[in-house]
C-alpha cells in the first residue's frame, strides 16, 4: 500500500488522513517529512513562506516513527509534520517575528503550543514568514522580505500570518499555526484559499507568543479543512497557568463537526458587513455560500450592525496602545538587536530601536504613545473602551438571536504586492471584518467559498459565540462537505 502513494498525494494530503497513514503503518514520518522537507527545498526560494527551515526535522520524525512502533506515540497528529509561526517561541530555533530586532533571538523556551505539538509527535518543518511582530495584512513588511501568494501571480498572501497559509496553500506544510490580533490568521487564509480557525480568547494558551497586543492576541490553526483545524484546535487548546488570560475550553467533538447538521440552525448576516466598499465578486460568492446552508434548512436573516463604522478606531486605538507597551522591552540590553559604537545608555536605546524596528512597527508605537499620552487619553484610549463595550453589546444582541453571524473575511481578494505598502491607512481599512472578532474575544473561521473573476479566493468568515467552536467548525464541514470550496 505503502508504495501506492507517492509524493505528490502525500503533499496534497490533509492532516488528518496523513496521521491516519502514519498510525496503521502505510506511511512513516520520515517518508512524509522528506516529502515536505523536497518540496520546500524546491519551491520555497521562490514562495518565501519560510524564515527557518528546520535541519533537525528528518531526525526528529525518524524518532518518532520509532515511538509510534513502540507504541509510545498514539495521538491523533503523530509522526505529522506542521509549520509553525516565527511568532511562536520554539527552544533552539530562530524565533523573529521577522524583525531585525529579533533576528539573533533564540528562545531558552517553548511556547505551550510548541510543547504541546512536540508532546503529540509532531515534526516541526520550520518557522513561517509574517509582517513585522504581525503588524500588518500583507507579509511585505517581513525582515526577510516578502511571501508570494501561490494562488495569484504578483499577489500577496494576507498577513500576517501570510507565511503559513502560503505554505498550506503551495503544500510546503499539511497545516500550520498562526496568530491573529485583528484578522492574521483569518484573512491570510482568505486570500489563500485555505481554512483558518481564530478560537475564542484565552482556548489557546499565549504562553511563549511574542505580545503584539495582548487582549487580541489568539494562536490557531491554518489548514487545508475544516476539520484538520478542528483537531488542531484540541490539541492545542487548554487552560495553561503561564496564561494569566487563559480559560477553561470545551474541546470540539470531531465526530459531531463532520457530521453537523445546519438544518435548524440559525445564521445572522449583518449588512453592514455587505456595504459600500465590498467588492461584488466577494459579496457574491458570500451569499451564494449562504443560501447553500439556507438550502440545507438553515434559517437566515438579516440585520444591522452599525457599531462596524467604529471597529477600525477602536482597534488601531486599542491595539497600538497594547503594542507601544509590549514593545518597550526591546532596548538592545537584555536580548535582540544591538548595534555597535553606541556612547551611552540612552544612544543604546535610541540606536536599536531606530536601527531594529521598521516603518510600520514604528508608526504604531508612535500611534499607541500618542493615544495613551496624558492629554489625549480620554479622547482616543478611554474612547476606544467605551466602544469596546458597545461592541460587545451588539454581539451579545446577535447571539441571542443566531446561531452563528456570516459575513466576507476581507472586503477584496487578494491585493497586489506593493499596494498597500504607500498607503498604510487604505491596509487597515482592510481589516474591517476581521477586527471585531478580536475585540470582543469571539471565534470565527475563514473558508474558502470560491473565486473572484481573476480566480482568486474567496473566504467566508463563520462567526460563533464564545467557546462554541464546535458550531462553526461544523458549518464550515459540512460546507466542505458538500463539495464547496
Ligand atoms: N492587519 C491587522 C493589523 O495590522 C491584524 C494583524 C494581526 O492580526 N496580527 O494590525
Amino acid at each position: 500500500m505503502a508504495d501506492m502513494i507517492n509524493n505528490e498525494e502525500i503533499l496534497k494530503t490533509d492532516a488528518l488522513t496523513l496521521g491516519k497513514l502514519i498510525k496503521s503503518g502505510e506511511l512513516t514520518s520520515v517518508q512524509v517529512t522528506s516529502a515536505f522537507m523536497d518540496a520546500i527545498r524546491a519551491k520555497d526560494p521562490v514562495i518565501n513562506s519560510y524564515i527557518t527551515i528546520s535541519d533537525a526535522a528528518l531526525d526528529e520524525a525518524a524518532l518518532i516513527d520509532e515511538k509510534i512502533k513502540k507504541g509510545e506515540l498514539t495521538g491523533t497528529f503523530a509522526g505529522v509534520p506542521v509549520a509553525v509561526k516565527d511568532n511562536i517561541c520554539t527552544k533552539g530555533m530562530l524565533t523573529s517575528c521577522a524583525s531585525r530586532m529579533l533576528s539573533n533571538f533564540i528562545p531558552p523556551y517553548d511556547a505551550t503550543v510548541v510543547s504541546k505539538i512536540k508532546e503529540e509527535g509532531m515534526v516541526i518543518l520550520g518557522k513561517t514568514n509574517m509582517d513585522e511582530f504581525a503588524m500588518g495584512s500583507t507579509t511585505e513588511t517581513s525582515y526577510y522580505g516578502p511571501t508570494v501568494n501561490p494562488c495569484g501571480e504578483n499577489r500577496v498572501p494576507g498577513g500576517s500570518s501570510g507565511g503559513s497559509a502560503a505554505a498550506v496553500a503551495a503544500d510546503l506544510a499539511p497545516i500550520a499555526l498562526g496568530s491573529d490580533t485583528g484578522g492574521s490568521i483569518r484573512q491570510p487564509a482568505s486570500f489563500c484559499g485555505v481554512t483558518g480557525l481564530k478560537p475564542t480568547y484565552g482556548t489557546v494558551s499565549r504562553y511563549g507568543l511574542v505580545a503584539f497586543a495582548s487582549s487580541l492576541d489568539q494562536i490557531g490553526p491554518i489548514g487545508k479543512t475544516a476539520l484538520d483545524c478542528a483537531a488542531m484546535f484540541n490539541l492545542i487548546s487548554g487552560i495553561d497557568e503561564r496564561d494569566e488570560s487563559s480559560a477553561e475550553s470545551r474541546k470540539v467533538d470531531v465526530e459531531a463537526v463532520k457530521d453537523f447538521d445546519v438544518k435548524g440552525k440559525k445564521i445572522g448576516i449583518p449588512n453592514e458587513y455587505f456595504g459600500e466598499g465590498i467588492d461584488a465578486d466577494v459579496k457574491a460568492r458570500v451569499m451564494e455560500a449562504v443560501k447553500y446552508f439556507e438550502d440545507n434548512g438553515a434559517a437566515v436573516e438579516t440585520f444591522e450592525m452599525p457599531i462596524v463604522e467604529y471597529a477600525i478606531p477602536t482597534y488601531y486605538i486599542i491595539a497600538c496602545a497594547e503594542a507601544c507597551s509590549n514593545l518597550s522591552r526591546y532596548d538592545g540590553v537584555k536580548y535582540g538587536y544591538r548595534p555597535e559604537g553606541v556612547d551611552n545608555l540612552m544612544d543604546l536605546y535610541i540606536k536599536s530601536r531606530s536601527e531594529g524596528f521598521g516603518m510600520e512597527v514604528k508608526r504604531r508605537i508612535m500611534l499607541g504613545n500618542f493615544v495613551l499620552s496624558s492629554g489625549y487619553y480620554d479622547a482616543y484610549y478611554n474612547k476606544a473602551l467605551q466602544a469596546k463595550a458597545l461592541i460587545k453589546k451588539a454581539f451579545d444582541e446577535a447571539f441571542a438571536r443566531y446561531d452563528v453571524v456570516i459575513g466576507p473575511v476581507a472586503p477584496t481578494t487578494a491585493l497586489k504586492a506593493g499596494e498597500s505598502l504607500s498607503d498604510p491607512l487604505k491596509m487597515y481599512l482592510g481589516d474591517i471584518c476581521t477586527v471585531l472578532i478580536n475585540i470582543v474575544g469571539l471565534p470565527a473561521i475563514s473558508v474558502p467559498c470560491g473565486n473572484d473573476g481573476e480566480g482568486l479566493p474567496v473566504g467566508m468568515q463563520i462567526i460563533g459565540k464564545h467557546f462554541d467552536e464546535e458550531t462553526i467548525l461544523g458549518f464550515a464541514a459540512n460546507f466542505q462537505k458538500g463539495g464547496r470550496s
